[in-house]
C-alpha cells in the first residue's frame, strides 16, 4: 500500500485517534473522511498525518474509503479548540469533533448544499405589464409587485400559477432573476449616540490589543446591547469577524431583526436548535468561508469556524444554558474565553448579574470590568421593588391583595401585567386530606404534577404521564386536593378575579408547537394580551413597552436549597424578572411574595446591590473553600441498586493517586435518589487550583476507564454548574 497514513478522529466513546491508509486519495489534515470500522461505515475527520512507518503498512491498516470534498478542511485553529476542549472537559476527541460539527457532516453521507434562493424582478415593469393582456387581472398583479425583487412564495401567495407565469417571462427576457445576496442592501437604521459610559466601554473594547476579556456589567436596560452593537460595527469596518452568543431563550426573531436593521449590508447567520440540519450546515459553512460577517447563535456556535474571528461577544454570560448538561459537559462561555486567547482578540462577557466565576475573575484583574450605571431611555428608571409577606396576609387564590390591587391599577392605566411564576402545571401535588397520601411518580423520588387542562398527572423529571386519579388508592376517598399551584392554575384564578381582561399564558407547555412562542411573544408586543403568566421563559431579554407591573410568586423555594448556587440563581432570575417592568417612561412597580420577608437575601435584593450581594457571597464560598475558590469534578452514576453505584463511585474513588491540594470526597446519593426508574449518587473531587485538579484526573482517568461499568451509567462534570 502507498500514501500517507492517517490519524483519523471517529465519533466513538475511546480516546485515540485511528490508524487508515490514504491509498490513492490525497487528503489533508482536517479533512472529512469515509472510513470502515468493524462492519460499519463512519465519517472522521483527518486529525494528524505521518509517513508509514519502516514496516510500511505492515498488518491490519486499512485504506479509507472515501474522501467527499464535501466540507472544507477543518482549520488547525479548530482542531486545537476541539483538543482543549477533549483534554479538559476529559471527553474523547473524536466525540468533541463530531459534536461540534453540523449533523451532515457526521453521516458516511456526501452532503449536498442546496442551490441558493432566487429571487425575481421585472427589468421593467411597465412595460412588462403593458405586453399582457387587460383581461388577465391576476397576472398584473404579478407582475405589478415584481417591480421589486420577490420570493416564489409570495409570488404563489399572490396566484397559485404565478410562477409559471415568471418562467415564462423569464425566458421572454422581462424578467431577471437574482441570488438573494446580490440584492442591494436597504439603508440602516440609524445607532443612538452613545452616553459616556456606553462610549468609553466601546472604546475601551475597539481599543483593545490581542487577546482581552471585559466583563460589561451593566443594569437590565442600561444599553449593553447597544454597546455590543458598536463594538461590532467596529470590527465589521475593519472587515473581521463577529461571534455573539446568546442564552438559547433569548434568540428570538426580534434579537435577530435588530441586528438586521443596524447592520443591513452584513450577512448574519443564525445557528439554534430550531433550525434542520440542512440551514444548519449552510450557515456553518458560510461563517468557516469567511462569508458571514456575524453569526448569532446559542451554545454550540462558540465551535465555528471564523477565518476572520475579530471580536466574540457572550451575552448574559451568567446563563446556566451556557453549560450543556449532557453528553460532552462543556460550558460555552469558558470556551469562548479560550476560543479568544487562542485568536488573540477581546471578548465581551455583558450580564446586569454577572456569576460570581466571572466577578472574581474581573475583582482579579483577569477580565476588565466595564460598568454601565443607569438605563439607557432618558427618563427610564429602575423600578421599585417591594416584599409581600404572604404570612397571614389578606390574599385570593394564593395572590397578596396588594399584589391584585396593583393588577387592577395597571389594567386601569391600559397598561400590562406579568405574574411571574417559575412552575408550570397546575398544581405541584395531588393530595388527600384524610391520610396524606400524594401522587408520586413510579420512576423518580418526586411527586407528580397535575395539568388539569390535559386532565393529565405528569412528572416533570422523567416524563412519566398518567390519567388523573379521582380516588385516594390509599383510604377510598374521592375528595383529592391540588396542593400549590403552577402557571395553569393561576392563569384560571387571574381569568376569575379579571374577567374582561385577557389573560396570556407562557410556558413550556403553552409553547410546545414550533412558533408558537413567537407568535406569543407577537401578541404581546402588538398589545393583545393584558396579563401574562410567565415561567423563566419570560424572564430573560424580552422588551415589553407597556409592562409596569410585575408580580412574582414562590420565590423562595431557591433559598433553601441544597446547591450552593440557588441564591446565585435566585437573585439573576428576580432580577431579570424585575427587569422586565419599566423600560420605558412609566415608572415600574416589582413585588415579590415571599413567606420569609426577613430573610438576608431579600435584603439584598432589594437594595438592589448586586456588587454587596457578589462580594458577601465570594466570602462566604471562599470561608467554606467552595468555587470559585475551588475547582471541582463531579463524577455522577446511576445503577438500578443505588448501592452499585456507590460502590462503582468508590472504585472511582481509588483511582485518584494522593495529591496535595486535591480533596476527595465520599461518595453520596443524590439529593433525588430517583430518577427515571435508576437509582444514583455521586462524587465530589476538589482541588484548590484548577491545574492540580486537571492534573489528578489526567492520572486518574486511565484506571477510571479501566473499570468495568457493569449495570452502572457513568459520567464526569468538569466544573458543574448544578450539584446536589
Ligand atoms: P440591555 O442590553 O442592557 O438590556 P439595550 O441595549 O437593549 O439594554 O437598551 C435598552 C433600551 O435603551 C433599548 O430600547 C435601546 O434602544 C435603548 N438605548 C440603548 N442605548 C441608548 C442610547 N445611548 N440612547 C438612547 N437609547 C438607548
Ligand atoms: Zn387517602
Ligand atoms: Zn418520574
Amino acid at each position: 500500500m502507498t500514501g500517507k497514513l492517517l490519524k483519523v478522529a471517529l465519533d466513538v466513546p475511546l480516546r485515540c485517534c485511528f490508524d487508515y491508509a490514504a491509498g490513492d486519495f490525497v487528503v489533508g489534515v482536517g479533512e472529512r473522511v469515509f472510513v470502515p470500522f468493524g462492519s460499519r461505515l463512519l465519517s472522521g475527520l483527518v486529525y494528524e498525518m505521518a509517513e508509514p512507518g519502516d514496516d510500511g503498512f505492515a498488518g491490519k491498516i486499512k485504506p479509507i474509503m472515501a474522501s467527499p470534498g464535501d466540507m472544507p478542511c477543518l482549520p488547525a485553529t479548530s482542531l486545537d479548540l476541539c483538543r482543549f476542549v477533549a483534554d479538559y472537559y476529559q471527553h474523547p476527541l473524536g466525540q468533541v469533533i463530531a459534536a461540534t460539527l453540523p449533523a451532515v457532516f457526521r453521516a458516511p453521507e456526501v452532503f449536498t448544499p442546496p442551490a441558493p434562493r432566487l429571487l425575481y424582478r421585472a427589468r421593467d415593469c411597465a412595460s412588462l405589464l403593458a405586453s399582457l393582456p387587460a383581461r388577465a387581472k391576476a397576472q398584473h398583479r404579478v407582475a405589478q409587485v415584481l417591480a421589486e425583487a420577490q420570493t416564489p412564495a409570495a409570488l404563489r401567495e399572490l396566484a397559485a400559477p404565478a410562477m409559471r407565469w415568471v418562467r415564462d417571462w423569464l425566458a421572454a427576457g422581462w424578467v431577471e432573476a437574482l441570488p438573494e445576496a446580490d440584492l442591494p442592501a436597504p439603508p440602516a437604521q440609524p445607532a443612538p449616540a452613545l452616553h459616556a459610559e456606553q462610549q468609553s466601554a466601546v472604546e475601551s473594547i475597539a481599543g483593545a490589543q490581542g487577546f482581552a476579556s471585559f466583563l460589561l456589567f451593566g443594569i437590565t436596560g442600561s444599553g449593553k446591547t447597544e454597546v455590543y452593537l458598536h463594538a461590532i460595527a467596529d470590527k465589521l469596518r475593519q472587515k473581521k469577524q463577529v461571534l455573539v452568543l446568546v442564552p438559547e431563550i433569548n434568540l428570538t426573531p426580534q434579537l435577530v431583526e435588530r441586528f438586521c436593521a443596524r447592520f443591513p449590508a452584513a450577512r448574519i447567520v443564525s445557528l439554534h436548535s430550531g433550525l434542520n440540519e440542512t440551514e444548519r450546515a449552510v450557515g456553518w459553512l458560510a461563517a468557516q468561508a469567511g462569508e458571514a460577517d456575524i453569526v448569532l447563535g446559542t451554545r454550540l456556535s462558540v465551535f465555528t469556524p471564523m477565518p476572520a474571528l475579530g471580536l466574540i461577544v457572550v451575552d448574559e454570560e451568567h446563563d446556566a444554558s451556557y453549560k450543556q448538561q449532557d453528553g460532552l459537559r462543556y460550558s460555552a462561555r469558558d470556551v469562548a474565553v479560550y476560543r479568544a486567547n487562542q485568536a488573540q482578540i477581546p471578548i465581551v462577557l455583558g450580564s446586569a448579574t454577572p456569576s460570581l466565576e466571572s466577578w472574581r475573575n474581573a475583582e482579579a484583574g483577569r477580565y476588565r470590568l466595564l460598568e454601565l450605571k443607569s438605563r439607557a431611555v432618558s427618563g427610564a428608571v429602575l423600578p421599585t421593588l417591594r416584599l409581600l409577606s404572604m404570612r397571614r396576609a389578606p390574599q385570593r387564590e394564593g395572590l397578596h391583595e396588594a399584589a391584585i390591587a396593583a393588577i387592577a391599577a395597571a389594567m386601569a392605566r391600559k397598561e400590562q401585567a406579568l405574574v411571574f411564576i417559575n412552575r408550570r402545571g397546575y398544581s405541584p401535588a395531588l393530595a388527600c386530606n384524610e391520610c396524606g397520601w400524594m401522587a408520586v411518580c413510579r420512576h423518580c423520588s418526586a411527586r407528580l404534577v397535575l395539568h388539569l387542562s390535559e386532565r393529565r398527572l405528569r412528572c416533570h423529571h422523567c416524563g412519566h404521564d398518567a390519567p388523573v386519579v379521582h380516588r385516594c388508592p390509599d383510604c377510598g376517598n374521592q375528595d383529592l386536593k391540588p396542593l400549590g399551584r403552577g402557571t395553569q392554575r393561576l392563569e384560571a384564578s387571574l381569568q376569575e378575579l379579571f374577567p374582561d381582561q385577557r389573560v396570556l399564558r407562557i410556558d413550556r407547555d403553552s409553547t410546545r408547537r414550533k412558533g408558537s412562542l413567537d407568535a406569543a411573544l407577537n401578541a404581546v408586543h402588538a398589545g393583545d394580551a393584558d396579563i401574562l403568566i410567565g415561567t423563566q421563559m419570560l424572564a430573560k431579554g424580552h422588551d415589553f413597552p407597556r409592562l409596569n407591573c410585575v408580580v412574582a410568586l414562590e420565590a423562595d423555594t431557591g433559598l433553601f436549597s441544597v446547591d450552593f448556587r440557588a441564591e446565585e440563581r435566585l437573585f439573576a432570575l428576580l432580577t431579570q424578572v424585575a427587569g422586565r417592568a419599566g423600560r420605558r417612561e412609566q415608572p415600574g412597580e416589582v413585588l415579590i411574595q415571599t413567606q420569609f420577608p426577613e430573610h438576608p437575601f431579600y435584603a439584598r435584593l432589594l437594595e438592589r446591590d448586586y456588587r454587596a450581594f457578589a462580594n458577601q457571597s465570594l466570602q462566604e464560598r471562599r470561608a467554606l473553600r467552595l468555587p470559585p475558590w475551588a475547582s471541582w469534578v463531579l463524577f455522577r452514576a446511576e445503577a438500578k441498586q443505588l448501592d452499585q453505584a456507590v460502590s462503582f463511585l468508590q472504585g472511582i474513588r481509588s483511582c485518584f493517586p494522593a495529591l496535595p491540594g486535591v480533596t476527595l470526597y465520599d461518595p453520596v446519593a443524590s439529593s433525588m435518589v430517583k430518577k427515571a426508574g435508576m437509582e444514583r449518587a455521586q462524587l465530589l473531587i476538589a482541588a484548590e487550583l484548577r491545574g492540580q485538579l486537571i492534573q489528578a484526573l489526567a492520572l486518574a482517568m486511565p484506571g477510571i476507564e479501566a473499570i468495568k461499568a457493569r449495570n452502572v451509567r457513568w459520567s464526569l462534570d468538569v466544573d458543574p454548574i448544578e450539584v446536589g
